[in-house]
This record gives C-alpha cells, sequence and structure tokens, in this order.
C-alpha cells in the first residue's frame, strides 16, 4: 500500500463485508440521558451468535438505562429486521453516529469500525472491487451521493468530526 502526503492510502480494496458484520455493536442515543448507549446480543445461553440471534439488549454506561428487544416470531421463524440506518434495526433509536452532510442526506455507521471502513473507502484514492462476486457488499451498496466525487471532501470531514464524539473504550 503506498502513501499520499496527506497520510490516505491511495488505493482501497473492498473487503466484502456486508453490514451485519457491524450489527452486533450498534451505538445509539440513550432514550433516557441521551448519551452514547450499545445495542449487542442478548448474553444468552439459548441465543445463537450472529446476525439471526433474535434477542438484543440496550444498555447506557452514563444512566445505567437498559431494555430488551425480541424478535417476533411467524411459525417456527424469528422475523429479524433489514439491517439499516439512520435508526438502530431493533429498537428504533437514532445512531450515534449519523449527521447530515452534503446537502440534506445522513452519513451513518453502527460503530467505531463501520466509520473506520467508510473513511478508508472514501480517503482512497483509488476504489478496487474486491475478488469475490457475490451478493452486494456493503461499499457497493453505498448510496450514490456518498460515492459521489464532489462530496467526499465534506463527507470526510463530516467521518472525522464523528469520530471524536466516540465514547474511549
Ligand atoms: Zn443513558
Amino acid at each position: 500500500m503506498t502513501e499520499t502526503s496527506d497520510g490516505q492510502s491511495d488505493r482501497f480494496t473492498d473487503p466484502l463485508v456486508r453490514l451485519w458484520r457491524y450489527a452486533d455493536r450498534i451505538l445509539v442515543r440513550c432514550p433516557k440521558c441521551a448519551g452514547c448507549a450499545s445495542v449487542l446480543p442478548e448474553p444468552t445461553t439459548t441465543a445463537r451468535p450472529g446476525p439471526s440471534n433474535p434477542h438484543r439488549r440496550l444498555s447506557c454506561l452514563g444512566c445505567g438505562h437498559t431494555a430488551g428487544w425480541t424478535a417476533p416470531r411467524h411459525d417456527n421463524y424469528w422475523i429479524v429486521p433489514e439491517l439499516n440506518g439512520p435508526d438502530d434495526p431493533y429498537f428504533g433509536l437514532p445512531l450515534w453516529l449519523r449527521a447530515e452532510c452534503c446537502g440534506g442526506n445522513v452519513l451513518w455507521a453502527y460503530n467505531a469500525e463501520h466509520l473506520a471502513l467508510l473513511e478508508s473507502y472514501l480517503a482512497a484514492r483509488l476504489r478496487e472491487r474486491g475478488a469475490y462476486r457475490g451478493s452486494m457488499s456493503l461499499v457497493e451498496r453505498l448510496p450514490a451521493w456518498l460515492k459521489s466525487a464532489k462530496h467526499r471532501t465534506e463527507a470526510l470531514r463530516t467521518i472525522r468530526r464523528l469520530r471524536t464524539t466516540l465514547p474511549a473504550d
């Protein structure tokens, strides 16, 4: 990998991750204290790991608020929500990492790792597709306004501002 003078990598290769990769730690705005809270898979012994886990727990270290979420059932299946933003897909709370950007659009990320992926994608001069062509990756699904070169500077500035709001952990 080569570095440009501003320290950003020239080249970004799509790691072909899907959004669910980041969905097991979602930072949201706490409904009680407006601080940063987390939505995690419920740590029960019966729960499955990963995106199909039908139980989620909201917890706020700032005020101690907690809440549980269980997916609705249909016959023998859990109905897990479609992952999206700029609200969390389980409790419907505003994501912590979200900001208006580039003329009324909303830039959002589930957590620090997700934000870092967006940053490295936007900062790169050269964007390469990953080798595997399966279902669309997170990067391929990014909205056109965010992929647009004319929005690059403002989007990067927004990402860096959002990063300063991340809680230390
Ligand atoms: Zn709170």
